[in-house]
């Protein structure tokens, strides 16, 4: 089969013990939700391994990794009031971030071209050293999973990585960890961050050096609906056709989805389907790999089904799309969508759109 689901029970190891919303049930609801909606006789399911810490200590510095093995050792802990560590944390670390490279494997043996990894802990907050562009804590993130599968594709000789964010919440750890690195480009969707955690990620942050212009970041006004995202993965396509990826990464959080409960924007199951589809249908990307970030209820259930429904090449089973009101959407246009595409406009070419 071209598509495989990556995961494992280990991934329900990593385990609050106090009321968190980061926590195994998630995986439990996404599977109810590919059941509910009819895809599970479509999916096949591929086990992951673990992955050694050499991987990891690619990307992040070595004081902040034997800072966290040492936590793993002391489990349970913290590493903030966001963050905690379980006994069964490092092992669903490995696994996840073994995924990860599974698929990559999987894919140069010519067993599947599109992969999601139902990784565990999220990653994307995880900058070098942790907490990330000054953020207040991790959130919920310890290493950045998606981060250390780029850095082991750009050793394999990839020069042209695209990873797409549309978790609700900025990728500050993505955007920090490859910021100087041309050979990625980052394009991310997310909340306002004058109205949501991290605070970070706009449109003048573009990256630096030779990497100016290969970050993106696409805001969005609260109750934002599925219209607003079409917009913006317009720009996105554009920016996408220009840079020509040799693979796509996406950072796949559901949180956006309307009343999943983290924020406050108003996404249908709609974006979802269209974040996969329309990526694979203008772009015909060779390899697709997709790590699970936020996503904490409905947009589990069916957000995460949309997605995969849009990996596997059928249509959105779901169906369920939100607009945005007059006023959002007028807000959107003068505030945020026209003065981005002239930002954007000095780095692609965005207005032949
Ligand atoms: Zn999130």
């Amino acid at each position: 089969m071209e598509f495989k689901l990556v995961y494992s029970d280990v991934y329900l190891k990593h385990e609050p013990w106090f009321h968190h919303p980061e926590n195994p049930l998630r995986l439990k609801i996404l599977f109810k939700g590919l059941e509910k909606y009819g895809l599970t006789d479509y999916i096949e399911v591929l086990e992951p391994e673990p992955a050694d810490w050499s991987s990891i200590y690619k990307v992040h510095v070595e004081g902040y990794v034997n800072y966290v093995r040492r936590l793993g050792e002391h489990a349970p802990t913290e590493i903030d009031p966001d963050t905690y560590v379980s006994k069964g944390t490092i092992e669903s670390i490995l696994y996840s971030i073994g995924g990860l490279l599974k698929a990559y494997r999987e894919y140069k043996n010519g067993r599947g071209r599109r992969f999601f990894v139902l990784t565990r802990p999220p990653g994307h907050h995880a900058g070098r050293a942790g907490k990330a562009m000054g953020a207040p804590t991790q959130g919920f993130c310890i290493f950045n999973n998606i981060a250390i599968l780029a850095a082991h594709l750009l050793d394999e000789g990839y020069e042209k990585i695209a990873i797409i964010d549309f978790d609700v919440h900025h990728g500050n750890g993505t955007q920090e960890i490859f910021y100087n690195e041309p050979r990625v480009l980052h394009i991310d969707f997310h909340q306002d961050p004058r109205t949501l955690y991290p605070g970070t990620g706009y449109p003048e942050d573009l990256g630096s050096g030779k990497a100016i212009g290969t970050k993106v970041n696409l805001i969005f006004p609260r109750h934002g609906g599925d219209d607003l995202y079409e917009d913006f993965l317009e720009i996105a396509l554009t920016i996408l056709k220009q840079f020509k990826p040799q693979v796509i990464l996406y950072s796949a959080g559901f949180d956006a989805y309307f009343m999943d409960g983290l924020a406050d924007m108003k996404a249908g199951s709609k974006t979802f389907h269209l974040m996969a589809s329309k990526i694979i249908e203008e772009l015909k990307p060779e390899l697709i790999i997709a790590s699970l970030e936020g996503g904490y209820s409905v947009g589990l259930e069916k957000g995460a089904p949309a997605f995969i429904a849009g990996l596997l090449g059928i249509e959105d089973p779901v169906g369920e799309s939100y607009k945005s009101s007059i006023r959002v959407r007028d807000y959107f246009e003068k505030k945020i969508y026209y003065p981005t595409r002239r930002i954007l406009n000095e780095y692609w070419d965005i207005y032949k759109l």
